[in-house]
Parts: structure tokens; sequence; C-alpha cells
């Protein structure tokens, strides 16, 4: 008989849990999964995917204000948010389905309910049964932060998971935080009528993205009539009637219908019992692992935004591979977490790969930066004041492009075929070596010939 009820066992159905439990069971090994929530996780159903939805909804506004200048005529767009919210969910459905028949039809047992650990080899579920297995992988993701940080009146205040439901749309919406979700859903939000501002605590939003790229967003935000109150905090959430009160350290009292509050997310790990099996976890509950996710008990991993290396989908079904090799095929192997391409759904957006120009001087590249600000093609007709800019971060020692940045139109899809030449080493020559695909926005990345200047560290 077995020593264990199960070879794997993985708590938590999102990108990676699944993606792990699904190639375990494929290799022959007895595996079992605990989602107490929906399978998919935040990426199918409160993050990556239906944002995108709503992104490519809240972009339909733009094609309409260019229409006229191509010669259309439109009549009045209107714009029903319950239909939008309908079509996702119906999405969401349809994908949480394939999940779930994708991982059975692999061999995966699924429990339907939530699951912590009892000991090293034991889960208790939710139900009151407990099953053992020989290997553990927590997969359990994070959630958005609800508190205002000590100040009163968060429970008047939402989150992204609440927004891509909300029974109507707000008429005024304050967003709180400068990063990816909170610029994300200003952006949404913005194009669908909503008042909307955002407030942050530093003086540009996205810290941490290359300079130019926060000047560019920073100023399109503005331009195109999202609010940017900089250098705030909230210090209070107030209702007043029947609207909300927020009130910042710069003394104002602003009135919304919606707040939002996207100031990051916590690693779910409470009620989890990690203490039970001797899993270490830091004070705000992420859970330590080594260079193969491993966590301070040999036999149990974690991989994904519970462990807050990068919290992105494709490195978390990464890091997902790699325990596999790890712990089912004799191989060990870390997950790369080198030049991870990564976009921000603004409109317009911004693609990244590698390091900005800032974390290039400070790793002490001496550099060469070649930058191109253009109107898009596209928008020259109407005249509008949108601003393409481009960025390239070369080593001057050994002419490896270091960086890549992009605002503007598709600068995600640009991005994503950039970080193959950059995984594969390439050199600044070997982009100008390479031909343009003429009239596109991309063709500006191999004929930026110029340097714009030089900077040593
Ligand atoms: P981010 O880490 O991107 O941004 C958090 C923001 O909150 C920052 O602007 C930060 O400001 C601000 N903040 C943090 N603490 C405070 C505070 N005490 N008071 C005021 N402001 C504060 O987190 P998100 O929640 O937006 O997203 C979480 C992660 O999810 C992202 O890091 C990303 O990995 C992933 N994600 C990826 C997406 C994509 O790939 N398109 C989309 C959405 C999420 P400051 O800069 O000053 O610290």
């Amino acid at each position: 008989m077995a020593k264990f009820d199960f070879d794997l066992f993985v708590i938590g159905g999102g990108s990676g849990g699944v993606r792990a439990a699904r190639v375990t069971a494929g290799l022959g090994q007895k595996v079992g999964l605990a989602e107490g929530s929906r399978m998919g996780g935040t990426c199918v159903i409160r993050g990556c995917v239906p944002k995108k939805l709503y992104v490519y909804a809240s972009r339909f506004v733009e094609d309409f204000e260019l229409a006229p200048s191509f010669g259309w005529t439109l009549g009045e767009p209107r714009f029903d948010w319950r239909t939008l919210v309908a079509h996702k969910n119906a999405e969401i459905t349809r994908l949480e389905g394939l999940y779930r028949r994708g991982a059975e039809s692999a061999g995966v047992q699924v429990f339907s309910e939530y699951a912590g650990l009892e000991d090293a080899h034991t889960i208790r579920l939710a139900s009151g049964a407990t099953v053992t297995a020989d290997k553990i992988l927590i997969a359990t993701g994070g959630r958005p932060q609800r508190d205002l940080m000590g100040a009163p009146g968060a429970e008047y205040c939402d989150v992204s998971d609440d927004a891509f439901d909300w029974e109507e749309l707000p008429k005024r919406l304050i967003v709180t935080g400068g990063g990816y979700i909170a610029l994300e859903f200003a952006h949404i939000f913005h194009a669908f009528g909503v008042d909307t501002t955002v407030i942050v605590r530093k003086p540009k939003v996205l810290r941490g993205f290359d300079e130019d790229m926060r000047d560019a967003l920073h100023s399109s935000m503005e331009r195109r009539g999202i609010k940017v109150l900089t250098e705030r905090l909230l210090t209070a959430v107030d209702k007043e009637g029947d609207h909300l009160i927020a009130c910042t350290t710069a003394g104002e009292r602003l009135a919304a219908d919606k707040i939002l509050l996207a100031w990051g997310r916590t690693p779910n790990t409470g009620g989890l019992g990690l203490e039970k099996a001797g899993v270490v976890t830091a004070k705000n509950g992420r859970i330590d692992v080594d260079g193969y996710s491993r966590t301070a008990v040999e036999n149990i991993y974690a991989i994904g935004d519970v462990t807050e290396r990068l919290s992105l989908t494709p490195v978390a079904i990464h890091e997902a591979m790699c325990f596999v090799k790890t712990a089912f095929q004799d191989t060990p192997t870390r997950p790369d977490h080198a030049l991870v391409p990564t976009a921000v759904f603004t409109t317009p957006e911004i693609g990244t790969v590698g390091m900005s120009e800032e974390r290039a001087l400070e790793h002490g590249h001496a550099i060469d930066v070649y930058k191109s600000t253009f109107r898009p093609m596209r928008t020259v007709l109407a005249g509008t004041g949108d601003r393409m800019v481009m960025k390239l971060v070369v080593e001057q020692k050994t002419d490896t492009v270091l960086g890549c940045h992009i605002f503007g139109p598709d600068a995600a899809e640009i991005v994503q075929i950039v970080a193959v030449a950059m995984k594969m080493g390439a050199t600044k020559a070997q982009f100008d070596a390479t031909l343009a695909l003429h009239p596109s926005i991309a063709e500006e990345l191999v004929t930026m010939r110029t340097k714009s200047y030089s900077k040593d560290a």
C-alpha cells in the first residue's frame, strides 16, 4: 500500500497550481488539488483576463474619437456597463470550466473546498476530512489589501475584486495607489465616462519603472482628464448621505461615489496552518522559499504570488514547470526571473523588459540611451496630443540591449517579441542590422541610429 494518499497535493487552483497539478498528473503521479473559490484563480476570475476584456471595452472610445478624422460619421455611441459585466462573467465561467476539465482529464482529483496543513504531510480539507501527500505545493496567490493603512473608513471602500462587478458605474471615482491595478482601473473607468481621480503618495506614478515611461504616462493621464493628486495619503473616508468623502493629508475633502483601494496585495496564507508544518513566512504572510521554490520544510514547495517574487501569471506558470522538474523529474531547476516582459494596460499602454535607465546605472553599467518620441500615425489625422515614447538602454562595454521601454499603442505586443531578442543577448548592432517593417510603430526600434545620450554609473 502507498505510504501517502497522493504523490502531490496542491493547495490553490490558480494558474500556477493548476499547471503544476496537471503536468505532474501527466507524469503518472497521483495528484490532488484543493480550491475553495473558483478554478482559475486571480488571473482568470478577478485579474488579468476580465481586466483585459474591460481594457478592450474602454478602447472603443478612442476609436470613436479618431473615426471622424478618417471620414466616418458615427451616431451617438452608448455604453452599457451591465452588458459588459454579463459578457465578462460568461467568458470567465467558460474559462473556469476549461481549467477544471483540463486538470480532471489529466487525472487530478479536484476538491472544491479550502484546505490547510495539519503537519508536513497531512492536509485538512474544509469538510473536515484529512488526506496525506508525499509532496505539497502551496499556490494560494494573494488578495488586494482592504485596509486604509490604519485610517478609519475602510469599510466604505472597494478593491479591484469588487470593481469588476459593481452594480452600476459610479459618477465619481477616487483610486488610491499608483501601481498596475490603480492605473489600469483608472483608465478603464475614465473611458466609461467616470470622473476619475488618482491619489498617489509619491510625486509620480509607477515607482520602479523607467522615468521616461512614468513621465509619459503621467502627462498622458492629465491630458486625458484623469486627475492625478500627488504626494498625498488618505487620512479617512467618511460617508455623507449617498456619497463618500475622502480626506487627504493635503487637507482636501473629496467627494466620490466609489473609492478604490489599489495599494498592493497580500499573500493568501492566513488559516493555512503553515506553522503546524514548520513553513516559514515573512511578517506580511509571504512564504519564504529557496531558489527551487522549496519552503523551510523539505517536501513543501510554494510558487506564484504567495511567494511575492514577481507577481505575474506567466512567472507563476514558469515556477510551476520548474517545480515539476525539480520535485518529480529529478532535474533540479531554478525559475529564471531575469528579463521578464511586463505591461501596464493603461491607454496608451506601457510595455517593458529588462532594466530601466536608472536601474542599469544602479547596477554599475555605463550606458548609451536611444530614445525616440513621435506621434503614432493612427492619431496624426485627428491631431490628438498623443506621443509615443520608445527607449533602448544599451550597455556600452558589450553593446548588449539591457532594457526596452515603450509607451504607446501595442507596446505590450512589441515588447513580447523584443524580449525574445534580449533573452538571446541581442546587441544594438543586431537591432540595427534588422530591416524595418514599414510602416509600423515597431520599426522605430531598429532605426534609432543616433544615441540620445550616454551615462556612466
Ligand atoms: P503595485 O505594487 O503595482 O502598486 C502598489 C501601489 O500602491 C504603488 O503605487 C504604491 O506606491 C502604493 N502604495 C503602497 N503602499 C501604500 C501606502 N501605505 N500608502 C499609499 N500608497 C501606497 O500593486 P498593485 O496592487 O497595483 O498590483 C499588485 C501586483 O499585481 C503588481 O505588482 C503586479 O505584479 C501584478 N499586476 C500585474 C498586472 C499586469 O501585468 N498588467 C496588472 C495588475 C497587477 P509607491 O510606489 O509609493 O510604493
